[in-house]
């Protein structure tokens, strides 16, 4: 993660291993606060299932960033950075997903 992120909902710093998510014209949030803001709404099934698949990717990315640091080689460690990012892409287009269903929502 370069540089340092503040959560839009609650104004709080984004530590590298929370998870975050990116909403379009939003900004980076905590996905715990994400969770509470969408509570505080009306929560739609579409973004119950959002946010759980969401959940499995972000927590994927910290577990690939984990065992990237743990490999020994160089090759190893590049394979593993070249299949987080696309989790990262895929992660991307959920979170665009989740941007306009919390729209909606608002
Ligand atoms: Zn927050």
């Amino acid at each position: 993660m370069a540089g340092k992120w503040k959560c839009a909902l609650c104004g709080g710093e984004i530590v590298e291993g929370q998870r975050f998510t990116f909403l379009s014209g939003l900004g980076a949030v905590h996905n715990e606060c994400l969770i509470v803001s969408v509570l505080s709404k009306d929560l739609t099934r579409d973004m119950v299932a959002l946010l759980d698949v969401n959940e499995v990717l972000l927590y994927a990315i910290i577990r690939f960033k984990e065992a990237e640091k743990a490999a020994e080689t160089g090759e190893v460690k590049s394979v593993i950075a070249e299949i987080r990012r696309d989790i990262e892409k895929l992660a991307g287009r959920i979170s665009n997903a989740i941007t306009v269903v919390f729209k909606q929502a608002a």
